[in-house]
């Protein structure tokens, strides 16, 4: 349920309303809109709704109180009609600007990590990735270089000035992650990982999650809503491919996904090319179309060597490929009416 207040309510209605809502024992989260405050009420079983619906629509100031029809709440648009920017350090994730992600899979060396992040800022990419604690299928695979990667991951920050975005898979890791990094990543395997989500939700920083291959577009957003209850705002949500019967790439982008989650919720939507199709020929396409479709931003994994790398090497574009990318990408965005900076060519 939301109640929206009128225009003009004044602070004490506002406050007032708050407290109606605490005293009925259910959560009040105040949404800050331009124009009107909305206030979602959180709690309430489907038997009480109608009744509390209409005593809160009583209350002085108030305009209207609606039911959210969703099972995610904060998460939806019908709770919060205003787009949701999240902001890392100087850069706007959901605004008119797309935004790029880019950088290794996995830090694998300092020398290999460095290289990237310095390609890839040149390029005009605006936040650096690289997993430290990597999720792979086989317990024989590179399971990721742990406090020495985000050692790593923090020098190349350093270097670059690009905020880091690295993986977090375990609720006792988390504040080790949580130092290093300034975007933590949910990634697919632990998008329904409830204790996870629970305590990034305790956190001041903002989270990527990406969607769960076997996960519908509506899961995504209840494991959102688990981040957002414990009263972290700051979600951004990233399709990354799905599990169908086609098996012509790793795994099939649900680019549907792109226009649903930008209507049924107000957060920024990225899209990952690389792991949606698993190979790096593709990338570039699904990329373009991406924002075409409406992303905020794409997130691709680069890497030096990709015959060399130790994981995702087969998805991985060169360095020179992804500032070819770059330059496609801002004509893409400058047609959908977004924006890309990209640097000019030196040399
Ligand atoms: C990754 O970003 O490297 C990763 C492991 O992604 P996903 O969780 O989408 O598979
Ligand atoms: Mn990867």
């Amino acid at each position: 349920m939301v109640i929206v207040m009128e225009v003009g309510a004044s602070p004490q209605q506002v406050e007032g309303v708050i407290h109606a809502v605490e005293e009925a024992g259910f959560r009040p989260f105040v949404n800050p809109g331009v124009e009107r405050r909305v206030i979602a009420v959180l709690g309430l079983v489907d038997a009480q709704k109608v009744s509390v619906a209409e005593r809160f629509a009583g209350l002085p100031g108030v305009e209207r109180v609606t039911l959210i029809s969703q099972p995610f709440k904060l998460a939806s648009r019908e709770s919060h009609p205003e787009r949701t920017t999240v902001r890392v350090g100087e850069v706007v994730i959901g605004g008119e600007a797309i935004t790029v992600i880019a950088g290794p899979c996995s830090v694998e060396t300092r020398e290999q990590t460095l290289e990237v992040a310095r390609a890839v800022k040149q390029a005009g990419a605006h936040l650096l990735r690289g997993g430290a604690f990597k999720p792979r299928s086989s317990p024989y695979s590179f399971q990721g270089l742990g406090e020495e990667g985000l050692e790593v991951l923090a020098e190349a920050r350093e270097l670059t000035g690009l905020p880091i975005v690295t993986e977090v898979m375990d609720p006792h890791d988390l504040p080790l992650v949580a130092r290093y990094a300034d975007v933590l990543q949910i990634g697919a395997r632990n998008m329904q990982n409830f204790r996870l989500l629970q305590q990034v939700g305790q956190f001041d920083k903002p989270v990527l999650l990406k969607r769960g291959a076997g996960c519908r577009v509506r899961d995504l957003l209840m494991a959102c809503e688990y981040v957002m209850l414990e009263g972290n705002r700051q979600v951004i949500l990233c399709e990354r491919g799905i599990t169908t019967f086609e098996d012509s790439t790793r795994y099939t982008t649900d680019l549907n996904a792109v226009p649903v989650l930008k209507h049924q919720s107000h957060l920024p939507v990225l899209l990952d090319p690389s792991h949606s199709t698993g190979d790096w020929r593709y990338v570039a396409p699904l990329a373009l179309a991406a924002i075409a479709a409406g992303a905020d931003g794409i997130m691709v994994e680069v890497h030096p060597s990709p015959g060399q790398a130790l994981s995702d090497g087969p998805q991985s574009l060169k360095p020179d490929r992804f500032r070819e990318l770059m330059v496609t990408l801002s004509r893409v965005a400058a047609a959908v009416g977004r924006s890309l900076a990209v640097p000019a060519a030196s040399g």
